[in-house]
C-alpha cells in the first residue's frame, strides 16, 4: 500500500470509530427508514450553527453585489411555496416546523437551489427563469432540498469527509457540503470558493426524492411536477454544459422511473390536500 492509501485507510478507520447511527426523521407515508451514520464528534447543533453563519455571510455578500432578492415577485413566489411546504415537515420530524427557516432568491445564471441544515434556503434565478418552472415544479425542487435538510445529509457528508478532524475545520468545507454544489464565486465572494464537488450519494438522493414528493403532495402541489422538473433539468443546456445542479444530482432513466413510483404512492395525499 502506498503512503496515500495508508493514510486514507487510517482515516477511514478512525472515522468509522467516531461514527454513530442516528435516525433524524420518521418514515412518513413514503417510508424512509435508513439509519444515518454521522460523526459523533460533530453535533447537529454545531452543523446548524456553522450553516447559519455561512448563510448570513453569503447573503451579505450577495446583498453587497446587488444579487439578493432583486425581483420581488420571484421572492414572494418562492416564499409562498416555502410557507406551504414547511408545516408539512412535521410528518417527518416534530421540531422542523419550528426551525428558523429563511428563503431568498439569488441572481445567478446557474440552475440551482439548496437548503442548509436548519432551514436556510436559496433558489437561483437561473432555475426559475431558464427552466421556466411552474409553482408545482418549484415546490418539487424545494421539497427535495428541504428533505436533504430534514435528513441531515450534510452531517453525514461531514462525517464521511472529516473523519476525526476537529469541528473548527467544518468552516473550510462547509459551503460545498451545505449547498451540495460548487458555488457561484460571484455570490460567495469573501466567504471563499468551494474547490471540489462531490455528488450526493445515491441513498441521499433517493431519500430526498421520496420525502420531497410527499412534502409537496401534502402541501397541495401536484407531485407529477417532480417528473417534468427533472426532465427539464436534463434538457437544459446553454452556458456550456448541463446545469450545475445535475453534477451533484445525477439524473437519468432509473431516477425518473423510481420517481414515478414515489409519485404514484403520494397521489392520494395530493388528492386529499386539494380538497
Ligand atoms: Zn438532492
Amino acid at each position: 500500500m502506498n503512503v496515500v492509501l495508508r493514510i486514507a485507510a487510517a482515516a477511514a478507520l478512525s472515522a468509522l470509530a467516531a461514527c454513530e447511527t442516528v435516525q433524524t426523521t420518521d418514515a412518513g407515508a413514503v417510508g424512509v427508514t435508513r439509519q444515518q451514520r454521522v460523526s459523533s464528534l460533530v453535533t447537529a447543533k454545531e452543523v446548524e450553527a456553522a450553516a447559519d453563519k455561512q448563510y448570513d455571510e453569503m447573503m451579505a455578500v450577495a446583498q453587497q453585489k446587488g444579487l439578493l432578492n432583486r425581483n420581488q415577485q420571484q421572492v414572494q413566489r418562492v416564499r409562498t411555496i416555502a410557507q406551504r411546504l414547511i408545516p408539512q415537515t412535521r410528518v417527518f420530524r416534530q421540531d422542523a416546523p419550528g426551525w428558523a427557516w429563511e428563503t431568498n432568491v439569488l441572481t445567478s445564471k446557474d440552475i440551482n437551489a439548496w437548503a442548509m441544515p436548519g432551514g436556510k434556503m436559496a433558489v437561483y434565478t437561473g432555475l426559475i427563469e431558464r427552466l421556466n418552472v411552474t409553482d408545482d415544479e418549484l415546490a418539487a425542487v424545494m421539497g427535495h432540498e428541504i428533505a436533504h435538510a430534514l435528513r441531515e445529509h450534510a452531517r453525514e457528508r461531514i462525517a464521511r469527509q472529516m473523519g476525526t478532524q476537529a469541528v473548527s475545520t467544518i468552516g473550510s468545507i462547509a459551503l460545498q457540503i451545505f449547498t451540495g454544489v460548487q458555488l457561484d464565486p460571484q455570490l460567495t465572494g469573501s466567504v471563499g470558493q468551494a474547490v471540489f464537488v462531490l455528488p450526493n450519494s445515491r441513498d441521499n438522493e433517493q431519500e430526498a426524492d421520496t420525502i420531497g414528493v410527499e412534502l409537496m403532495a401534502r402541501a397541495g402541489y401536484d407531485p407529477r411536477a417532480a417528473l417534468t422538473l427533472w426532465q427539464k433539468m436534463g434538457q437544459a443546456t446553454g452556458g456550456g454544459g448541463p446545469p450545475e445542479f445535475l453534477s451533484t444530482h445525477p439524473s437519468g432513466e432509473t431516477r425518473l422511473r423510481d420517481l414515478q413510483g414515489y409519485v404514484n404512492k403520494v397521489m392520494p395525499l395530493y388528492q386529499a390536500a386539494k380538497r
